[in-house]
């Protein structure tokens, strides 16, 4: 079931989600709705409170895709290729940051807008699967800044919180006083 994605200002948006206490049924179902959402939406991660779910877990696929639609591990980093996506990823926590990367973020709930975060270059993350299975991801590349912009999510928090305060405070008035921009369809965006 394809779900409706919160736009910022939504207040939602900003609230601090719990953690996942049981993997049940419920909270498989969800992510797969959630996947279909991204894919929907052309999204390469979205997080439970985008779709007003404030529980902490984050659905991914940072592959992109060949001239017939197909999945491609092309542009991945050889620490990315270790993991086979999508991910579902429950109660992430970070316990490792290293270096630094800067990448042009989207984000689903701020449509239309692109502007560069710096962000840790390689994350140790530790989760539980959608079994409720404890996983290690420690990656870099897309993966890696995909990770940390959902767990912001997760946190109440969004990329234009992360770039300067006149770049931010731009988007923000124009999109309280002129709505959003036409999407521009062909990018995947986090
Ligand atoms: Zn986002």
């Amino acid at each position: 079931m394809i779900l409706k994605v919160l736009t910022f200002p939504h207040p939602n948006l900003r609230k601090k989600s719990t953690r996942v206490k049981d993997v049940t049924p419920e909270i498989r179902t969800l992510a797969q709705d959630m996947l279909e959402t991204m894919y929907y939406e052309r999204g390469v991660g979205l997080a439970a409170p985008q779709v007003d779910r404030q529980i902490r877990m984050v659905v991914i696929d940072t592959r992109s895709s060949d001239e017939e639609g197909n999945p491609t591990m092309e542009d991945m980093t050889e620490l990315e290729k270790k993991y086979s996506q999508p991910l579902i990823v429950i109660n992430p926590e970070i316990t490792k940051r290293e270096g630094k990367t800067t990448y042009g973020e989207g984000c689903l709930s701020v449509p239309g807008f692109i502007e560069t975060v710096e962000r840790a270059n390689y994350i140790e993350v530790s989760a539980l699967d959608e079994n409720g299975k404890k996983i290690e991801i420690k990656t870099d590349g897309l993966l890696a800044i995909c990770i940390q912009h959902e767990i912001d999510h997760l946190d109440g928090k969004l990329f234009i919180d992360r770039i300067s305060f006149l770049k931010s405070s731009k988007i923000k008035s124009s999109i309280k006083k002129h709505g959003y921009p036409e999407r521009k369809q062909e990018r995947r965006i986090l």
